[in-house]
């Protein structure tokens, strides 16, 4: 184990940085059971804020796998109404939500995709008014990962339980900094570069980016007042929070209806417990014609048809390849880790705080300005030290963005 000082700092930056919880406030914690011990700290640590409410959701991936063996189909196939009130309440209450996200990657190995697919839909439909919460960054929320057995397992395959939970603690608490003297003036620093990348981005104001690489020609266009955001964001009411930790990426979105050419993914996807590798998507007129996968082809058929916008992009986000995600080796079987090692893409919703106006705009509005809209929101990779990106400005002139992986501007 990593040292309870280590835990207790870690636990600090997620609640002051990650969702910066503030005097009074409730907050939610979405937890593994295994990791009962770090989320006790980070609940005392909540009370000790001034924290009016910690509650936690304990997720466990043995019951869940278990419900997907045994349970009916109209049972997989309905969400419970009491979660929606649950998780509705919170947010009306304008409570902080941390979620502590550590799967086991092959969790749902063996189990058939459509009833996977179609539990993932049916809680997208009902979780609809909780995410415009979240994707309209109403709510402070933040990411973080801890480590599992099997999660950890997967990763280090030939290290015991103990050292492989051991390993990935290790490897953790660097990606996130919480090895360095004082982690939140170093998220601090690590958000102006940040802020610097995208508030670049927004001034040339890009029309189409060009990428290329081995597998990967792709022209997007980037919709008439588009934003980049990336590293910190903030709520409505005006509280600053890290949605990610890590994050490492400056994100926009591509035009929904301007996508054309293929692209390559550069790391295996993990789809809620289901992998697919070594993937392609061809798009013509941003809706994907064809596609093929080495594994998981079946799984990434579910994703292109759980409706219209699953089948067209909602995201571009760009990291350079040289990232502590990326310089750590692994690979992680976790979004979270593995997006942000490299650039990437999402197929489905776009978040609409990417477009100037957007978050006060109505479906069709949206939609008029490219914004995609769709129940799923899936990352893959699609960066690599192989990968170079070309701007075209709005006067038509084509300039190096990316070169070899990362920034061409130094
Ligand atoms: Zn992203
Ligand atoms: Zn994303």
């Amino acid at each position: 184990m990593v040292s309870q000082r280590t835990q207790e700092k870690y636990a600090e930056l997620a609640l002051k940085t990650g969702v910066n919880l503030q005097q009074g406030q409730a907050l939610m914690i979405n937890a593994p059971i295994e990791g009962a011990e770090f989320t006790r700290i980070v609940a005392r640590k909540a009370y000790e804020m001034g924290a009016k409410d910690v509650h936690i959701n304990w997720v466990d991936d043995e019951l869940t796998r278990l419900k997907f063996e045994h349970a009916p189909d109209e049972v997989i196939a309905s969400f419970p109404d009491w979660k929606v009130k649950l998780h509705d309440s919170f947010a009306e209450d304008g409570a902080a939500v941390l979620n502590i996200r550590a799967t086991n990657p092959d969790l749902l190995e063996g189990i058939d995709p459509t009833r996977v697919a179609k539990a993932n839909k049916v809680a997208a439909e009902a979780m609809k008014n909780y995410r415009k919460y979240t994707m309209n960054d109403r709510i402070a929320w933040s990411i973080i990962s801890i480590p599992t057995g099997d999660w950890a397992q997967k990763i280090f395959p030939n290290k015991s339980r103990e050292e492989a939970v051991e390993s990935l603690w290790e490897a953790i608490v660097k990606i996130v900094r919480v090895d360095q003297e004082d982690p939140i003036a170093a998220w601090d620093a690590h958000n102006e570069r940040l802020r610097t990348a995208r508030e670049k981005l927004n001034q040339k104001n890009y029309k189409k980016l060009i990428f290329t690489a081995p597998g990967t020609n792709l022209e997007m266009e980037l919709p008439e007042g588009h934003i980049w955001k990336g590293g910190s964001a903030q709520t409505e009411g005006g509280v600053t929070f890290n949605p990610n930790m890590p994050t490492e990426e400056v994100f926009s979105l591509p035009h929904k209806y301007a996508v054309h050419g293929t692209v390559a993914s550069t790391k295996p996807l993990n789809y809620g417990g289901s992998l697919i590798d070594g993937f392609s998507l061809t798009f013509k007129e941003g809706k994907v014609v064809d596609f093929q996968a080495e594994e998981g082809e079946a799984v990434l058929e579910q994703i292109l048809n759980i409706d219209e916008g699953s089948k067209r992009l909602g995201e571009v986000a760009l990291v350079p390849h040289e990232s502590p995600v990326s310089q750590s080796g692994l690979i992680f079987y976790n979004t979270l880790f593995d997006e942000n090692a490299s650039c990437h893409i999402a197929l489905g919703k776009a978040y609409p705080t990417n477009l100037k106006g957007g978050s006060s705009m109505n479906e069709q509005e949206l939609d008029q300005h490219g914004v995609n809209d769709s129940l799923a929101h899936v990352d893959f990779m699609i960066g690599s030290e192989h990968l170079n990106i070309d701007g075209v400005l709005q006067d038509g002139t084509t300039e190096p963005v990316f070169r070899n992986g990362t920034w061409a501007w130094k």
